[in-house]
This record gives structure tokens, C-alpha cells and sequence, in this order.
């Protein structure tokens, strides 16, 4: 994979990511259907260095069912969520990869939280299912 490159929907926040994601993954949480509209978020987390952000946050903090202190950054302007951290995991951020320029870049390796997923959701059985949080990727 090259150069990742991506932004908000108003284009007021742009970043880059210099590396490949260390893992990346479909969140079926309660709190990430409401960001996704009743779907997953697809996740790619990197070491917090190789990512370059360029432009305004805002941050919204809460703690996810697990007990992580999350913060999920957004663009004030446009609303669009780009980036979440825990602060229980320094030095990885996460991108939504929605808001990739080019979404052929992603690859999912797995699905977490299924346990919070409604019956109707479509989890792919070729890919490995956490019923919550998985260990940190290293
Ligand atoms: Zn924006
Ligand atoms: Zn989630």
C-alpha cells in the first residue's frame, strides 16, 4: 500500500499517513452504529507518528463499554469523524476509513464487538469475530 491520504467531507481537514495500518477493523458498538448510520465503522489504526494531520478538531470524549476513555475527533465545519484514540492505548490512532481519498486501500482483517450488532447485521464469516474489544494490536 502507498501513501494514505484523506480528509473531511468540507476538505477544512486533511491528513496523510506514511505507513500501512497495523490492523484494521469493522466496530459493530453501540456508539459506532449511531457515527456510521446503522452500520459498522471500519477502523485503521497506526503508530500516532506516521500520521500527519492538517487542519481543526473537535474533540468528543466518552468511554466505551469496555472502560476506555475514547476520544473521537471530528471536523467542526462538516460534522465528519476522522480519528479516535484511548487513551489506555498511547501512541496508535485510529482512521475511520470512510474518510479515505481512495477506499480500495482498505483491507479489513476482522469484525469486534458483534455481541452489540443487531440480527440483522451482515458479519462476513471468512473474517475472524470478537465479541468486544480484542487485545491491542503491537
Ligand atoms: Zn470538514
Ligand atoms: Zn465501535
Amino acid at each position: 500500500m502507498g501513501k494514505i491520504h484523506g480528509g473531511c467531507l468540507c476538505g477544512a481537514v486533511r491528513y496523510t499517513a506514511g505507513v500501512s495500518p497495523m490492523v484494521t477493523r469493522a466496530c459493530w458498538c453501540n456508539l459506532c452504529q449511531s457515527l456510521a448510520s446503522g452500520n459498522a465503522t471500519i477502523n485503521m489504526a497506526f503508530p500516532v507518528e506516521e500520521v500527519v494531520v492538517d487542519g481543526q478538531l473537535k474533540d468528543y470524549q466518552s468511554t466505551a463499554d469496555d472502560g476506555n476513555k475514547m476520544h473521537r475527533r471530528f471536523c467542526p465545519e462538516c460534522g465528519v469523524h476522522l480519528f479516535s484514540e484511548a487513551e489506555e492505548r498511547p501512541g496508535i490512532i485510529v482512521i475511520r476509513a470512510g474518510t479515505l481519498d481512495d477506499a480500495e486501500q482498505v483491507v479489513v482483517d476482522g469484525i469486534i464487538w458483534t455481541a452489540e450488532a443487531p440480527s440483522w447485521a451482515y458479519l462476513d464469516p471468512g473474517l475472524p469475530h470478537f465479541e468486544g474489544q480484542p487485545p491491542a494490536p503491537r
